[in-house]
C-alpha cells in the first residue's frame, strides 16, 4: 500500500478537528483520536500481512502542508503572525485566521482531493524539522512493525510549489533541499528505518521538460548518501516512460510504477531494473472495482521476468477511496463483489503478493471469486440498457448542432425581451438552517414528503419574490432541494447508486461521498421539471431551469472503468438533454447546464488533452442541442483560469456562459474575444466566496471594463458562482448592489 485513507472510519479525525477548532476540545484530546486513528491503520495493515508498512501517511489537514513544514517552507505572513502553537500555525497556514490569508488550494493531480500550495519565495530559507515523521516511526516501531516513512519527494515538492515575492520558479531552489532531504534520511536510519519511500508523481507528467535528468540528478545524489534507509521511489497516476531508464540508472533500491492508470509500462525494456525492485501498482487505489486477480497475477508474473524482484500494491494512496464495504450494508450481492473500498484493496494487494510468492494454487478460492465477480459484472441485465444504448445512437447520427448563433439569438429576443446587461444569479440561494433540517427531518422519517415539499415551496415562493423585488430580469428557483448539484441527479437516474458511508476526504476536514456510477445511464422520470415549473408559475420573469452538465456529474462520482469514458458521458448527456426537452415542453425559455468540473477532468498529459476536450464538448452540445433555437441556454464554469480550455469554451456553444472573473478581474473577455467568441457571456461581478458585500460602484466599474472589451447588447451581469454558501443579508444587499449598478451602466450606453 502506497498510503492510508485517514479521516477515520467514521470521520472521526473530520469531527475531532471541527471540535478542536470550535474549543470544545482541547489538543491532547484530538491527539488522542489521532493517534488512535493512526494505530487502527497501522494494526489493520499489519493483520494483512504486509511485509512494509507506511507511516507519515497520516495528516492533519494536507501531506503537501506537512512536507512545507517539514522542510521550513510556510510563508512569513504565517511563521511571524506570533502564534505560538505549533498546531495552531498549521491550521492557520491552511484555512487563515482573522489576521492571516491562508495558501491557496488547488487539486491533487487530476484526483478530487485538494492540497495547499507551498510558497517559495526570496523569505523562504529551508530547514528541516522532522519531528512528525520521526514520532510516526517510532509509534509503529514501537509495536515491532516494519515501518517505511512516506515523504513527498524533492522534485515533487518544488514542483507543485508557486513563487512568490519575484522568487525564481521554485524548482530552481533543488540544490537547497537536497542536504536537507540527505540529512533526514541519516535521521530516519538512526530511527531505525529500514525502508523510506519518496513520492514523486510529478514525474509522470509533462510539468517538468526535464523531468528524466532531475530524477536523476536527485535520486543519485540521495542514493550516494553514505548512511540511509534503502530508497523507494514511487510514482502514480500516469506512465514513467521516458523517466523510468533515467531513474532505474541511479542507486535506489526500488522503484514504484502505476500500471492502473499508467498502463504497462515499459519495465522490460529497462535492463537496469534488473537488480530493482518494482513496487507494481496494480490494484486501483482511486477507483472503487474490484483488482480482476487473474489479470493482475499475469501482470506480476510477466514483470517478475524483467525486474529483480517484484512487490505488489495498490496503484496510489488508498486515500482516494472510502474505508470500507463494511458499512455498504444495502448493497445486493453481486454489486457488493464487484467493488473495492480500502480494506478490500489492501485484502486483493495480500493476495496477490501470496500468489506470487506461494503459486497462483495458493490462492485459488480467491482467484475463483474474483472472476466469477468479473463475469457477473461483465453480465449483469443492469448494466447494459439496450434501449437506451439504441437512443443514444440514434440522437448521435442524427447530429447535435443548434441552429447557427444568429439565428438563435433572433429568435430568443423575440421570445424573451430581455435589456441588455440582464441580471440574473448562478442557480442556488443560501441553504438555510430549515431548508437542511427539513432534509434531515424527511430523511429521519420525521415528516412525510407531502410535508417536505410544502416546505421546498414555500422556500421557493421566498426566493423568487426576493428576486422580484430586487429586480433581477433572469430568476432561478434557488435549488432547496438539492443536498449536492451531482448526488441529487445520480439519485434519480440509473445506473448510478449512492454510498451510506462512502466518504472521501476532499481537503482539510471536509468530505464528500461520490455516487458510484455503475451501469447505463438513462432518465425513468423528470427530475427537476416541478420545482421549476412551480417556481415559473409565480412570477411572469423568466425562470432559469437548472441542471448539472454530463463532464461534472462525471467528474464527481466513481465512475464505471469497462468502457470509455467518453461513452459514459454521453450516457449522462443523453438523460440530462431528455430534461431540457421535457423543461421545453413545460413552458420554461431558459436552461442552464452547468459544468464547473470541465477543466478539472483534463488529463495530465499533454498528448490526451485533445481527445479529452473533444468529448467532453460533444457531450456538452449533445445535452444541450435537443431544444429550440429560441430556447436559450446557459452554462457555468467556475474557475477564472482558463488556459487550455478557452477554446473549449467558445466550441460548447451556449448562448449565454457565465464564469468567475470577479477575483480575476476581466482579462478572461480579452481571451474570449481572442478565441472569436461571439455568444454572450456573463463575467461574475460579485465574488461569493468571500463574505464581503461589493458597492453599487465598485460592481459598476466592473461593468465599465466589461463593456469596454464586450458589447452591452452581449454581456449579462451575475454573481461568480451560486449563493449556497452565503448568508441571505449579505445576498440580498449585493444583489442590491448589482441589479443598480446594472441600470447605471445600462444608462450610460
Ligand atoms: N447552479 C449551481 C449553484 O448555483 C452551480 C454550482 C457551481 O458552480 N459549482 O449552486
Ligand atoms: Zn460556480
Amino acid at each position: 500500500m502506497l498510503g492510508s485513507p485517514r479521516i477515520g472510519p467514521n470521520r472521526e479525525l473530520k469531527r475531532a478537528i471541527e471540535s478542536y477548532w470550535a474549543h470544545r476540545i482541547d489538543r491532547s484530546q484530538l491527539e488522542a483520536v489521532a493517534a488512535d486513528i493512526r494505530a487502527a491503520t497501522r494494526s489493520a495493515l499489519t493483520a494483512a500481512g504486509l511485509d512494509s508498512i507506511p507511516v507519515n501517511t497520516f495528516s492533519y489537514y494536507d501531506q503537501v502542508l506537512d512536507t512545507a513544514v517539514l522542510l521550513g517552507a510556510l510563508p512569513p505572513r504565517v511563521t511571524g503572525a506570533g502564534i505560538d502553537d505549533d498546531l495552531d500555525r498549521y491550521f492557520a497556514a491552511a484555512r487563515g485566521t482573522a489576521d492571516v490569508a491562508p495558501l491557496e488550494m488547488t487539486k491533487w493531480f487530476d484526483t478530487n482531493y485538494h492540497y495547499l500550495v507551498p510558497e517559495i519565495g526570496p523569505a523562504t530559507t529551508f530547514s528541516l524539522n522532522p519531528e512528525k515523521v520521526l514520532d510516526e516511526l517510532s509509534e509503529a516501531s514501537g509495536e515491532g512493525t516494519a515501518a517505511r516513512p512516506v515523504i513527498i519527494g524533492p522534485i515533487t515538492f518544488l514542483a507543485l510549489s508557486k513563487a512568490v515575492d519575484g522568487g525564481p520558479a521554485p524548482i530552481e531552489r533543488l540544490d537547497e533541499l537536497l542536504p536537507l532531504y540527505r540529512d533526514l534520511l541519516g535521521q530516519l536510519t538512526a530511527a531505525g528505518a529500514q525502508w523510506v519511500q519518496l513520492d514523486e508523481p510529478i514525474l509522470v507528467t509533462d510539468v517538468l521538460g526535464d523531468a528524466a535528468e532531475l530524477a536523476e540528478r536527485v535520486y543519485r545524489y540521495l542514493g550516494e548518501t553514505d548512511l540511509r534507509p534503502a530508497l523507494f521511489v514511487a510514482t502514480y497516476f500516469g506512465s514513467l516512460e521516458r523517466v523510468l531508464p533515467a531513474l532505474a540508472s541511479t542507486p535506489v533500491e526500488a522503484i514504484g510504477v502505476d500500471l492502473v492508470a499508467g498502463g504497462d509500462q515499459p519495465v522490460a525494456a529497462v535492463p537496469e531494473l534488473a537488480d530493482k525492485l518494482v513496487v507494481a501498482g496494480v490494484v486501483d487505489g482511486r477507483n472503487v472495482w474490484a483488482t480482476d486477480l487473474e489479470s493482475a497475477l499475469g501482470k506480476l508474473v510477466a514483470l517478475r521476468a524483467a525486474a529483480g524482484a517484484v512487490a505488489v500494491s495498490t496503484s496510489c494512496s488508498t486515500l482516494h477511496v472510502p474505508y470500507s464495504l463494511r458499512s455498504e450494508t444495502e448493497l445486493d450481492a453481486a454489486l457488493r463483489s464487484w467493488l473495492a473500498f480500502g480494506d478490500e484493496k489492501l485484502a486483493e494487494v495480500a493476495t496477490l503478493a501470496k500468489a506470487l510468492r506461494a503459486g497462483r494454487e495458493s490462492v485459488i478460492g480467491a482467484i475463483s471469486a474474483s472472476a466469477r465477480a468479473q463475469e457477473s459484472r461483465r453480465s449483469d441485465p443492469r448494466l447494459h440498457n439496450g434501449k437506451a444504448r439504441d437512443r443514444l445512437a440514434a440522437v448521435l447520427a442524427a447530429g447535435t448542432t443548434r441552429g447557427p448563433a444568429e439565428q438563435r439569438r433572433t429568435a430568443q429576443d423575440a421570445r424573451l425581451h430581455l435589456p441588455a446587461l440582464a441580471t440574473t444569479t448562478i442557480g442556488s440561494y443560501p441553504q438555510t438552517v430549515e431548508i437542511r433540517k427539513a432534509r434531515a427531518a424527511v430523511r429521519s422519517g420525521q415528516i412525510d414528503q407531502d410535508e417536505y415539499e410544502r416546505q421546498m415551496k414555500a422556500e421557493i415562493a421566498a426566493v423568487i419574490s426576493l428576486q422580484e423585488e430586487i429586480g433581477l430580469d433572469v430568476l432561478v428557483h434557488g435549488e432547496p432541494e438539492r443536498n449536492d448539484m451531482v448526488q441529487y441527479f445520480a439519485e434519480q437516474l440509473t445506473g448510478f447508486f449512492a454510498t451510506r458511508n462512502g466518504w472521501v476526504q476532499s481537503y482539510g476536514t471536509r468530505c464528500v461521498r461520490p455516487p458510484i456510477l455503475y451501469g447505463d445511464v438513462a432518465r425513468p422520470e423528470p427530475m427537476t421539471v416541478d420545482w421549476t415549473v412551480y417556481a415559473q408559475s409565480l412570477t411572469a420573469k423568466p425562470v432559469k431551469g437548472m441542471l448539472t452538465g454530463p463532464v461534472t456529474i462525471l467528474a464527481w462520482s466513481f465512475v464505471r472503468d469497462d468502457q470509455p469514458l467518453a461513452d459514459t458521458a454521453n450516457q449522462i448527456a443523453l438523460a440530462i438533454r431528455d430534461e431540457t426537452v421535457d423543461l421545453q415542453s413545460a413552458g420554461i425559455s431558459i436552461i442552464q447546464v452547468d459544468e464547473p468540473a470541465l477543466r478539472e477532468l483534463l488529463p495530465l498529459r499533454s498528448k490526451d488533452k485533445e481527445d479529452y476536450l473533444s468529448w467532453a464538448v460533444g457531450a456538452f452540445r449533445l445535452s444541450t442541442s435537443g431544444v429550440s433555437d429560441s430556447t436559450q441556454i446557459h452554462t457555468h464554469l467556475c474557475y477564472s483560469e482558463f488556459g487550455e480550455v478557452i477554446g473549449a469554451i467558445a466550441d460548447l456553444d451556449a448562448d449565454v456562459t457565465s464564469i468567475e472573473a470577479a477575483r480575476s478581474r476581466m482579462e478572461v473577455l480579452d481571451d474570449l474575444n481572442a478565441m472569436g467568441f461571439s455568444n454572450s457571456v456573463g463575467p461574475g461581478v460579485y465574488d461569493i466566496h468571500s463574505p464581503r458585500v461589493p458597492g453599487t460602484d465598485e460592481i459598476a466599474e466592473s461593468l465599465r471594463a466589461a463593456v469596454r472589451a464586450i458589447p452591452a447588447q452581449r454581456l449579462w451581469v451575475n454573481p461568480d458562482c451560486g449563493l449556497k454558501t452565503r448568508k441571505t443579508e449579505e445576498v440580498t444587499a449585493a444583489l442590491r448592489h448589482l441589479v443598480e449598478a446594472a441600470q447605471l451602466v445600462r444608462a450610460e450606453q
